[in-house]
């Protein structure tokens, strides 16, 4: 998945490029409309999302919104502007923007959205033979409690926030307890097909998790390594 941000401030651009690039996806940041305009047209670029403020210079949010909808109209575009009036959220959805989310933003609510939208797009490049499991919200073993929609998992009391992509495979963990999961069908259920991670990002992620729930994480007892091939899930604990 790859997201075209479009910032003119560098501490903020810099700050969304280094959080979706830890949740997977591909990044590409430009700080004006021409530029954007030229990469999306002339590019090989491809984008799935793009990422828009709206007070830019030279050239609005507004303006390149109705830009790009004049040559596409389904690539998701996401405002961030620190613009809160009714009425600008109007006109950006009037010009086409799909989604709307005031500065300061909480990370957790754009990764969120993020993941939601291209969870809407995937029906098109997944396989479509296999039925959506089961998935349930709160799971809890022993001490821990993971909150799925609200990123959190408590353990002995002690609350800890997620990331969006570390929720994803917490709860594919939890999901296939006790079967012997690959990196490769690990990344391509939770990061799915066109994510550009490798095998180390998962390798942190799950070292991420065992911080939080393990009670030693040098000595797993819930996310266990199976050795050359990748990891098993177990909430039971051997007697
Ligand atoms: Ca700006």
């Amino acid at each position: 998945m790859k997201i075209l941000i479009i910032e003119d401030e560098p501490s903020i651009a810099d700050g969304l490029k280094f959080n979706f690039e830890q949740e997977g996806y591909e990044t590409r940041v430009v700080n004006d409309g021409p530029s954007a305009l030229g990469l999306l047209l002339d590019g090989p670029f491809l984008f799935d999302l793009i990422v828009l403020d709206l007070m830019l210079p030279g050239m609005s949010g507004y303006e390149i919104c109705k830009e790009i909808r004049g040559f596409s109209e389904n690539i998701p575009i996401m405002v961030l502007s620190a613009r809160s009036s009714s009425e600008d959220k109007a006109h950006a959805f009037d010009c086409g923007a799909d989604q709307y989310v005031t500065k300061p933003f909480d990370l957790n609510e754009v990764l969120s959205r993020v993941r939601n939208l291209f969870k809407w797009r995937k029906p098109d490049s997944s396989d479509s033979n296999q039925a959506p499991p089961q998935t349930v919200d709160v799971y809890q073993f022993d001490d821990v409690m993971v909150d799925c929609p609200k990123f959190q998992v408590t353990v002995k009391g002690e609350l800890f926030t997620l990331t969006t992509m570390e929720v994803q495979l917490l709860r594919y963990f939890l999901e296939n307890q006790g079967i012997v999961l690959s990196r490769s069908r690990i990344m391509e259920n939770v990061w799915g097909q066109s994510a550009e991670i490798t095998t180390r990002t998962i390798d942190n992620f799950v070292m991420r998790l065992r911080r939080i729930i393990e009670p030693d994480s040098s000595k797993p007892r819930y996310i266990l390594s199976v050795r050359g091939t990748g990891y098993k899930f177990i909430k039971v604990q051997a007697p």
